[in-house]
């Protein structure tokens, strides 16, 4: 999979791709991740990429012209499955979302700033768009890199243990059940026998049960989706 990021700020999603497990994944071949300076496709002498709204009001607008051009340059370069535009009023990411992306070769991420992107990019350059959740942050890079890791850690040969993300939460519809390391016993803080016993089935009993009955307790609404 390769995924391309077009920001204003590549230098604050730098490091998150370069540390852990999403570094790991682009040493062994499984993911690449490209950020592209916008401002490297602006052709106004200070490297403006926003201007005012038309209409008058509050805040800068993206300009199309950079956009444009950043997409065209990379689209000439390779076919793309999507072109997402992080959005505040997108389709809310998910599991479920994020296991489809994950099954694509190469998509665009586009961060906005400001006010938001000219309208007209959305119209005819966007395939995709996409939230992160109902509140507004200043940019699109922190939900690049949100999709970006949730759809990563999916690809297969990622995480060291090949069924770690299938144990996930939502994966099976319902919350992850209680996890322990060692030690046993913290000052009177115990672990449940259960985990302790070595007995495989009812172990897996043990952790469906409190899966279900977190889900019960904690996400009601995702038992009544099913
Ligand atoms: N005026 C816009 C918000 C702009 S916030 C509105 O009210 O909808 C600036 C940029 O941050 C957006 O263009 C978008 O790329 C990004 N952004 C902010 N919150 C986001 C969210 N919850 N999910 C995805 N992207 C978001």
């Amino acid at each position: 999979m390769r995924i391309d990021i077009i920001t204003v700020l590549p230098r604050l999603l730098d490091s998150y791709f370069n540390e852990s497990i999403l570094r790991r994944a682009q040493e062994k071949g499984l993911a690449e991740v490209h950020l592209h300076d916008l401002r490297a496709f602006s052709e106004d002498k200070h490297k403006r990429v926003d201007d005012y709204p038309f209409g008058g009001g509050a805040g800068m607008v993206m300009s199309i012209a950079p956009v444009h051009k950043a997409i065209t340059w990379l689209r000439n370069e390779r076919a793309y499955d999507e072109v997402i535009y992080m959005s505040p009023d997108g389709e809310l990411l998910d599991q479920p979302l994020a296991n489809r992306l994950s099954t694509l070769g190469n998509m665009i991420l586009l961060c906005g700033h400001y006010k938001g992107v000219d309208e007209r990019i959305r119209e005819h350059l966007i395939t995709r768009e996409v939230s992160i959740g109902d509140y507004v942050l200043t940019g699109g890079e922190l939900p690049a890199a949100v999709l970006s890791d949730a759809v990563i850690r999916l690809l297969p040969g990622v995480l060291g243990d090949e069924t770690s993300a299938l144990s996930d939460s939502f994966q099976d519809g319902l919350v992850a059940p209680p996890v322990y390391t060692r030690p046993e016993d913290y000052g009177g803080w115990i672990v449940p026998d259960v985990l302790l016993g070595g007995h495989a089935a009812k172990i897996a009993e043990w952790r469906h049960q409190q899966s279900v009955e977190r889900t019960q307790q904690r996400r009601p609404g995702l038992l009544e989706e099913k």
